[in-house]
């Protein structure tokens, strides 16, 4: 699962994509890993699995993870070819989840590309690019599914007018995430830019990171929206990023008021912006943090693991998280009767801790 960073030059977003990918704060005893110059593995920060980690007092600890990718080159015109065009529009298309960054900051010594902070403006240039894009790809839809339609096919009407209503929506500007339709299967496989979940991070300057007068202005125009905010500032989370003991950022962090890394609160909105949630398992060799999709069967979360352990999967044992800490030991758990015992069809819920019995 790959977030894909957007928005225009000099707003942030390499600045925020180190942060990210390169963040000791939030994973100070973790390995972290960049795939390439602009791909990071990110880790997710979870209290739980510290939680976990003191509890049981594991060999090692490994979170999950979430890919990071920055997307750069996108000016005004990109839908047309203009800048890096179509190539940014197809780093897009790849990714499951948007974090679109919104310059909030004044700096004379940045340039911006238009000369003029305004976050609205700026966002709206994106998003039209994305727009058009998106136009283009339902217009050959409507093509193929009118020639389809015009032989009486029921179905292909019936998708016509989905479609339409999607044509409709985007050209008056809108993204096709605010349209809700009851039965909107049919441009699933169509991959629309303005479809994807998106969150909005604010980047502001150092003295503002409960917000100014530019946040309030995002956060109004995207009432009506399905999407997300964070506010953060950049700059800081490059500081923090600059010390490398864990008393420095705790001290730091007290100064500035902020109890945690601000990447922490963006990775974690990530997470749940692209549908994900966490399980455990949990021994003396290893305690790890596994990502599944929400509302992943138990053999699919075995498959996670390992492939074999889904094909062979005989029964999911599982402590809720909260009972695995109250109870302290896994006996001590069995004792209290907080392990239950599931089969293929239990629903993996967020932060149980599950050992796997399996037949290969
Ligand atoms: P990108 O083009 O969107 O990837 O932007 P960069 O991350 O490369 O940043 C462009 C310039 O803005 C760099 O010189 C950064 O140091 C600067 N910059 C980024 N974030 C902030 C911020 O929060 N405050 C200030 N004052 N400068 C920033």
């Amino acid at each position: 699962m790959k977030a894909g960073i957007i928005g225009l030059p000099n707003v942030g977003k390499s600045t925020l994509f180190n942060c990210l990918s390169n963040s000791k704060a939030q994973s100070a005893n973790f390995p972290f890993c960049t795939i390439e110059p602009n791909i990071g593995k990110v880790n997710v920060p979870d209290k739980r699995l510290i939680t976990l980690t003191d509890l049981i007092n594991p060999k090692q600890t490994i979170p999950a993870s979430i890919e990071i990718v920055d997307i750069a080159g996108l000016v005004k015109g990109a839908s047309k070819g203009e800048g890096l065009g179509n190539q940014f529009l197809s780093n897009i298309r790849e990714t499951d989840a948007l974090i679109h960054v919104l310059r909030c900051f004044e700096d004379s010594n940045v340039t911006h590309v238009d000369g003029i902070i305004n976050p609205i403006n700026d966002k709206e240039t994106v998003e039209f690019e994305l727009q058009l894009k998106d136009l283009e790809t339902l217009e050959k839809k409507k093509d193929s599914l009118k020639r389809i339609a015009s032989s009486g096919d029921k179905n292909a009407l019936k998708e016509l007018e989905v479609i339409n209503d999607y044509y409709n929506h985007i050209s008056s500007g809108k993204s096709a995430r605010s349209l809700i339709i009851d039965d909107n299967s049919c441009i699933q496989g169509l991959n629309l830019l303005t479809l994807k979940p998106v969150l909005y991070v604010c980047n502001v300057d150092e003295n503002s990171i409960s917000g100014n007068q530019y946040t309030e202005m995002v956060k109004k125009s995207i009432i009506n929206e399905q999407a997300e905010m964070q506010i953060i500032s950049a700059a800081i989370e490059a500081d923090i990023n600059e010390l490398d003991s864990v008393n420095d950022r705790k001290e730091f962090l007290q100064e500035i008021g902020l109890e945690e890394p601000g990447v922490n609160k963006i990775i974690s909105s990530a997470y749940s912006l692209l549908g994900l949630q966490t399980f455990f398992t949990a021994g003396e060799k290893e305690v790890r943090a596994w990502t599944i999709k929400k509302g992943s069967l138990a053999p699919e979360a075995a498959g996670v693991i390992h492939t074999d352990f889904e094909k062979g999967f005989i029964r999911a044992e599982v402590i809720s998280y909260d009972d695995r800490v109250k109870f302290k030991t896994e006996q001590a758990c069995r004792e209290a009767g907080k392990i239950s015992i599931e089969g293929k069809n239990y629903q993996v819920c967020d932060g149980d801790v599950i050992h796997f019995r399996f037949n290969i």
